[in-house]
């Protein structure tokens, strides 16, 4: 059986094709501009590759309530020519076919718990730290959406002492996604994120800020594992770093065996950036089995 599959970012759309067992068959890219542009190249991707549902997991904030007036539609984005747009109403002007629609970051999660090495899990969370910085949450095995959907990456942040930038955040300057993402560390550094690996500072300052994110997740939340994606986490020095600053926030409140072997607690994504579109599988996967 053939699902169809569309990883919608804010700079490039993946589109993919592939069967029940998270297997990708065949995938390509078109550039995010405007959805006038951005759009009919992917409902063209998937005319004749007969897909049984399409599983959409997009850049945000989406509105995911199927009982919504604008269910399918990303929000209040930013990017022009995003705002109020209904994308999923778009694809199934093309398609009748059921459809499963969800966060860029829960899609990912997804992914890691069905086909990757936090496979099973029924309480876990995804952060990504790219361009933008954001967290899926599953709880009781259920994709966490509440009012509308988590958005771990604009959570505030304590500036560190003798960090004098002041954050990038157009909504709160200092949350997360302000301090920690790529471009943050480009700005604050004066050199994009990739060309700092050999400067120990850069990425002990960002392991900080992330260590505590993950303190208050872990608090809030209660996970029982935290999955670290996207570009950023490439710098491998990182995974150790945000491990022992957790340590040292925690200071030891949390008594749980699961936390105790830390090194399997705080891991890295599995699924060698793959985790969204295979999670786009697995979106399209439930939303066939809810139409049946
Ligand atoms: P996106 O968030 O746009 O989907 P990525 O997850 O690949 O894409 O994140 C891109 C960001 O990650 C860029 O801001 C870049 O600076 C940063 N990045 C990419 N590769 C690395 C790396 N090896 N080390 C540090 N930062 C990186
Ligand atoms: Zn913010």
């Amino acid at each position: 059986m053939i699902l169809g599959a569309l990883e919608a970012g804010g700079t490039k759309m993946v589109c993919a094709i592939g069967d029940e067992t998270g297997r990708i068959i065949d995938q390509t890219s078109i550039p995010t501009t405007i959805p006038e542009e951005t759009m009919p190249p992917i409902i063209e991707y998937f005319k004749d590759k007969d897909i049984k549902a399409l599983g959409v997991a997009s850049f945000g904030p989406i509105d995911p309530d199927p009982s919504s007036e604008t269910y399918g539609y990303i929000t209040s984005t930013p990017k022009p020519g995003w705002n109020n747009y209904n994308i999923l109403g778009e694809l199934k002007k093309a398609y009748d076919i059921p459809m499963g629609f969800d966060t860029d970051v829960n899609g990912s999660l997804l992914g890691e718990v069905t086909w990757g090495s936090s496979k099973g899990l029924s309480d876990a969370v995804y952060i990504t730290i790219g361009t933008g910085v954001g967290g899926g949450v599953l709880s009781g095995g259920n994709l966490v959406h509440g009012m509308l959907h988590p958005e771990l990456g604009h959570m505030l942040m304590v500036p560190r002492r003798g960090d004098h930038f002041a954050g990038r955040c157009p909504f709160h300057k200092n949350c997360l996604e302000g301090m920690a993402s790529g471009p943050a560390i480009g700005e604050r550094w004066g050199r994009p994120a990739k060309e700092l690996a050999d400067k120990k500072e850069v990425w002990e300052l960002e392991a900080d800020y992330i260590a505590q994110a993950l303190m208050n997740i872990i608090l809030t939340l209660s996970p029982k594992r935290i999955i670290l994606g996207g570009g950023v986490m490439h710098q491998e020095i990182l995974f150790p770093m945000i491990r022992n600053r957790v340590k040292e926030y925690l200071n030891g409140y949390i008594q749980a065996a699961l936390l105790e072997d830390i090194d399997n607690y705080i891991v890295p994504a599995s699924l060698h950036d793959d985790q969204g579109i295979m999670g786009c599988i697995k979106l399209a996967l439930n939303a066939l089995e809810i139409s049946r």
